[in-house]
């Protein structure tokens, strides 16, 4: 993983890619800056947000249909240039690990160093996820904090984990679920495109759940 290595073998200069991973259950306005901040502060050349197929600690538990996630996710992310959706964990089959997503993304991106960003809970297990030991030398991780969230960082290496606290995580998408689901507006806090598919197809009223 070359951190700050920005020309290849060959002469090339790499590419520097973030691979923003999360259920995105609905994608809100707490993602899109957070995933803007890191471009910034890492100067990323793009931002692949992947959402997630079955999230291995999350096997029994139920979310809105990929299909869903992944259009929302689309929508959301449209009128920026550096942002595209990847559908590679949503049309995987089982579980999907993000070891595996990372050994892909480094056989199809060879001239590019990963910058894997999610939230900082979600980080904070990574020690105990599948292939703990090879994520670092695939990815450099950038966990995204809520203002005032402190994150025990006891065992991860810190030349291969960076925090970054974004305020705009103050929205979470528990909320924004919980909120649709009382009836109350969601404008604001997710993008008015997913605003709206969201009423259209009714998520977050206890249908369209896998
Ligand atoms: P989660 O447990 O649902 O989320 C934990 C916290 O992080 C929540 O507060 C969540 O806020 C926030 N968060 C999640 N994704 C984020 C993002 N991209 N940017 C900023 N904040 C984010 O986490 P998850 O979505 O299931 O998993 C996060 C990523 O870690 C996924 O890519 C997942 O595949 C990966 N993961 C891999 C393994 C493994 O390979 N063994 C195990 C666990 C997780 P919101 O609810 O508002 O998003």
């Amino acid at each position: 993983m070359h951190l700050s290595g920005y020309v290849s073998g060959n002469g090339a200069r790499r590419q520097r890619i973030g691979v923003m991973g999360g259920t995105f259950d609905p994608i809100h306005h707490g993602h899109l800056v957070a995933a803007s901040e890191v471009q910034h502060a890492f100067s990323l050349d793009e931002v692949i947000f992947i959402p997630t197929g079955v999230q291995p600690f999350k096997t029994k538990k139920r979310s809105t249909s990929r299909e869903h996630r992944y259009l929302m996710a689309v929508i959301a992310t449209a009128s920026n240039p550096r942002f595209t959706v990847s559908r590679l964990e949503i049309d995987r089959q089982g579980i999907t690990y993000t070891a595996d997503t990372l050994e892909i993304l480094a056989k199809t991106h060879p001239n590019a160093d990963l910058f894997f960003i999610t939230g900082s809970d979600a980080l904070a297990s990574i020690l105990d996820w599948k292939d703990a030991d090879s994520l670092f030398s695939l990815a450099h991780f950038v966990g995204v904090t809520r203002p005032g969230h402190v994150l025990d960082a006891t065992g991860l290496p810190e030349e291969h984990v960076s925090l970054v606290e974004v305020p705009a995580m103050a929205i979470s998408s528990t909320d924004c679920r919980a909120r649709i689901a009382e009836g109350k507006p969601a404008w604001y806090l997710v993008p008015d495109g997913v605003v709206q598919y969201i009423g259209k197809h009714g998520l977050y009223l206890g249908v369209d759940v896998e």
